[in-house]
């Protein structure tokens, strides 16, 4: 169009949007003294809306940590984790329980249903107890997106893993909610279930507009994303756009082999 240089690849949005989510300085220390462990190192993190996140990184570096500190799940030691223009560091529990009830959604690795209930009661069950009226056309959506719609009066039981997931998963979006978290979804899946819950996931943001942060340990999940945040020994130590398996896991090769000390560099 223009014969201005190429711009260089973003991978953040327009300045125009805000962010869903972000983490400004985030530092959690667990344990006190010469026990405490960093668990994450000033993390600055921006997750941006209609964007699909994948966190990566080693055993202990961070992911599920960040994860639950964005989530109002955990606490941080030091720093800020916005939802929204939310400070959660500065509500009080009935508030963040209100945030997490409302505006964010999760997928667990364990699928963590509800094993009385039916495959129906399970994705409502968020909306029950916000005693929140459902929105049948965008449920039915999610459960046609994911497949379940002659499943819906089974018990978790009657389902396999890869089912019980997208359960989980249109459990996770029923409110349709401002971001969703998952922690390795696809961790307890065999492949061919694995890559169904993440085209769900890859659809709930190409088509319905979903932001998604997704911890994984593998490349192939990660290439679902729209990038990539790289964590090691608690902070951020690469971001990627527009993955691919191949250029993922090029990536976790140099992490792995970088030495141990240069993690205190930053
Ligand atoms: P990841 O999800 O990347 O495997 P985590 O966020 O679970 O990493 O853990 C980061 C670091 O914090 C690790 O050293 C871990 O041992 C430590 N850690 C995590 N949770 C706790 C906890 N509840 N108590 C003490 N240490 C913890
Ligand atoms: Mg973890």
């Amino acid at each position: 169009m223009s014969h201005a240089a190429a711009e260089p690849a973003t991978i953040t949005a327009p300045p125009s949007l805000a962010p869903v989510a972000r983490a400004v300085g985030l530092h959690k220390v667990y344990g006190a003294g010469d026990t405490g462990v960093v668990a994450l190192d000033r993390v600055d993190a921006d997750f941006w809306p209609g964007q699909f996140t994948a966190i990566m990184g080693p055993s202990g570096s961070g992911k599920s940590t960040l994860m639950h500190c964005l989530a109002a799940l955990d606490t941080p030691t030091s720093g800020a984790v916005f939802i929204g223009d939310a400070d959660l560091t500065r509500l009080g529990d009935r508030e963040l329980t209100r945030i997490r009830r409302d505006r964010i959604g999760f997928v667990f690795q364990s699928f963590n249903l509800v094993p009385t209930l039916t495959a129906w009661e399970n994705i409502t069950l968020p909306l029950a107890i916000a005693r929140r009226t459902p929105n049948r056309a965008w449920l039915d959506t999610v459960i046609d997106t994911v497949g379940l719609r002659n499943r819906l009066d089974h018990k978790p039981n009657q389902l396999s893993g890869g089912q019980q997931q997208r359960v989980a998963c249109a459990r996770a979006l029923a409110g349709r909610p401002d971001i969703v978290f998952a922690d390795e979804p696809t961790g307890n899946l065999d492949s061919v279930s694995g890559a169904e819950v993440l085209g769900f996931l890859r659809r709930s943001v190409s088509e319905f507009g979903q932001t998604v942060v997704m911890v994984t340990h593998d490349p192939g999940a990660a290439g679902y994303a729209d990038r990539v945040l790289f964590l090691a020994d608690g902070g951020i130590v690469d971001e990627m756009a527009d993955p691919t398996a191949e250029r993922v896991l090029d990536t976790m090769k140099h992490l792995d082999a970088r030495p141990a000390t240069a993690a205190a560099g930053g």
